[in-house]
C-alpha cells in the first residue's frame, strides 16, 4: 500500500518504519526541514532502541522517504496518518491546530479517496472536525478514521510490531477494509483489532493513559502512606500485584509520571470532561498527587542537609522521564534540577541518552558528565531520577571513592534498603525505610 505520515516525531517516525517494514511504501512528511534533510541522508533523529536497525534498511530498499512537501507525500497515499503534535492549550484542552492546520491543506491537496487516519491522540469530535475541515475544499469521497497509537517510547517498535491491540474507529465499510488489510501483518499471533465507532475510539486512548496515570498515582500514595505508618511499598506491591484483578505491572512508585502523553493527556481528559458539565474528580486528585511526587526527593534532600544546599554540589542519575529513551519532556528531573539549582546547588547530571536534549533546553545551568561515575566527583549526595538498567547494579566501590558523603536519595527504588545500609550508605527512597 502507499501511505503517508504527517508529522515525523516519536510516533510518526516509528508508524512510517513499521509500514515500510511490512513492505508498504511510505513518505514521512514533516515541516522541520531540518529533520528532514538528517532523515533523508539516513541519519535516525531520535534515540529508540531497535529503530535504526529497521530505519536504514527501509531507506536503503527505497520503501521509506521523507519530505517537507505535504503535497508530495500525499500524492500518490491511499492512506494518510496525522501523527501530530496535540499539546495542552492554554486552559489544558488538546491544541488542534496543528492537526486542523493539515486538514485544511489536504482539502486543497486531496484529488481522490483516500483514508485519512488520525493517530495523534485527539479529544473525542476531533474526527467530525478534520471531516468537515477536508470537506470545505474537497467535493469527493473519503474517510477520517481513528486509529489512535499504545505506542511506549523506549520499546515503540516492539509495541507498533506485535500490539496487544489495534484500535480502528469508523463505521465505512471501505475504510474499515483498507485498515484491516494493513494492520493485519501486525495481529499474525492473534491478538484483537477492535472496530468501533469513532468517538469510542477517540475515548478510547485518553481512558488508556488516564487509567494508568491513576494506577501510578495511587501507588505513589500508598507510598506516602508507607513512609507515614513504617510499611514497605515493596512489599505492599507484590502482596497487592499477585491478585489477577490488580496485576503486577505499573505498581511502582517513583517521582511521578512525566513524558509527552500521560501528563497532558490526564489534563484534557478532565478538560474535555468540563465541556459537557462534567466534573472528573479523581482525574484532578491524580494530577494533584503527580504534581507533588516530582517534588517528593527534596525535602528529604533539604532536611539531611539542614535546609542548606548552598554550594553542596549533586550527582544526578538520569534525566529522560523514564528509560530507554531520549525524550525529556515533563521529564521529573527537571523539576528537581530547577528546585536544586534554586536553592544554590550545583548539579552534574549524567544519562545514557538524553544529555544533548537537556544541554540544549538548559545550557551550562548544569554541569553534564560523560558517564555515570564522573558525575560522582566530589558530589555531597548522588540523586537517582530514572531507573535506567545501567544504574541497576552499578560498582558501588567506585561510588564510595568519588562521592564526598556516601548518601543517596533514589527517586526509582533502584536498591534493596538492607544491602545500601549494610555498603555504609546513607539511603532514602520513595516508600520505604531510611537506611541509616
Ligand atoms: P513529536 O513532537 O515527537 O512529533 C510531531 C512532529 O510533527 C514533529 O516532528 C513536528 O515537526 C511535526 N509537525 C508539526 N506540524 C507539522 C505540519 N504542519 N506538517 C508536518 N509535520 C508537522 O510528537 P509525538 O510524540 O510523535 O506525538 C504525536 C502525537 O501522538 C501526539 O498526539 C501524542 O499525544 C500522540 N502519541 C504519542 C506517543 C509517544 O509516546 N510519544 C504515544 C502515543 C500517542
Amino acid at each position: 500500500m502507499k501511505i503517508a505520515v504527517v508529522g515525523t516525531g516519536y510516533v510518526g517516525l516509528v508508524t512510517g518504519t513499521c509500514f515500510a517494514e511490512t513492505g508498504n511504501d511510505v513518505t514521512c512528511v514533516d515541516i522541520d526541514k531540518k529533520k528532514v534533510e538528517k532523515l533523508s541522508s539516513g541519519q535516525i533523529t531520535i534515540y529508540e532502541p531497535g529503530l535504526e536497525k529497521l530505519f536504514l534498511r527501509n531507506v536503503k530498499e527505497e520503501r521509506l522517504r521523507f519530505t517537507t512537501s505535504l503535497a508530495e507525500g500525499i500524492r500518490d497515499a491511499e492512506i494518510v496518518f496525522l501523527a501530530l503534535p496535540t499539546p495542552p492549550g492554554e486552559d489544558g484542552s488538546a491544541d488542534l491546530k496543528y492537526i486542523l492546520g493539515v486538514a485544511r491543506d489536504l482539502g486543497e491537496l486531496m484529488t481522490d479517496y483516500k483514508v485519512i487516519v488520525d493517530k495523534s491522540t485527539v479529544p473525542v469530535g476531533t474526527a467530525e472536525k478534520v471531516y468537515a475541515t477536508i470537506a470545505r475544499s474537497f467535493v469527493g469521497d473519503f474517510d477520517v478514521v481513528s486509529n489512535p497509537e499504545f505506542l511506549r517510547e523506549g520499546v515503540a517498535v516492539e509495541d507498533f510490531m506485535k500490539p496487544d491491540r489495534v484500535i480502528i474507529g469508523t463505521v465505512s465499510e471501505r475504510a474499515r477494509k483498507v485498515m484491516g488489510e494493513l494492520y493485519a501483518p501486525f495481529v499474525r499471533s492473534g491478538n484483537p483489532v477492535i472496530y468501533m465507532d469513532v468517538r469510542s475510539a477517540e475515548l478510547t486512548k485518553y481512558a488508556a493513559n488516564s487509567f494508568l496515570a491513576t494506577k501510578i498515582s495511587f501507588m505513589n500514595e500508598i507510598a506516602q502512606l508507607c513512609e507515614r505508618v513504617g510499611a514497605d511499598v515493596d512489599m505492599v506491591r507484590r502482596g497487592i500485584g499477585s491478585d489477577d484483578r490488580i496485576g503486577k505491572r505499573f505498581l511502582f512508585p517513583g517521582i511521578g509520571y512525566g513524558g509527552s502523553c500521560f501528563p497532558k493527556d490526564v489534563q484534557a481528559l478532565v478538560q474535555s470532561s468540563k465541556e459537557v458539565e462534567y466534573d472528573f474528580q479523581i482525574l484532578n486528585a491524580v494530577m494533584d498527587v503527580n504534581e507533588k511526587q516530582k517534588l517528593h526527593l527534596l525535602p528529604k534532600v533539604k532536611r539531611y542537609f539542614k535546609n542548606n544546599l548552598k554550594g553542596k554540589r549533586f550527582a544526578l542519575w538520569g534525566l529522560a522521564f523514564k528509560p530507554n529513551t531520549d525524550d525529556i519532556r515533563e521529564a521529573p528531573a527537571l523539576y528537581i534540577i530547577d528546585e536544586l539549582v534554586k536553592e544554590g546547588a550545583i548539579v552534574c547530571a549524567y544519562d545514557p541518552e538524553a544529555v544533548n536534549n537537556v544541554r540544549a533546553l538548559l545550557g551550562d545551568k548544569i554541569q553534564y558528565a560523560e558517564n555515570q561515575y564522573d558525575c560522582l566527583v566530589g558530589a555531597d549526595a548522588l540523586i537517582i531520577a530514572t531507573e535506567w538498567n545501567e544504574f541497576r547494579t552499578p560498582n558501588f566501590l567506585k561510588i564510595v571513592t568519588a562521592l564526598k558523603h556516601k548518601v543517596i536519595f533514589d527517586g526509582r527504588n533502584l536498591f534493596e534498603t538492607d544491602a545500601i545500609k549494610e555498603l555504609g550508605f546513607y539511603y532514602e527512597s520513595v516508600g520505604r525505610s531510611v537506611a541509616d
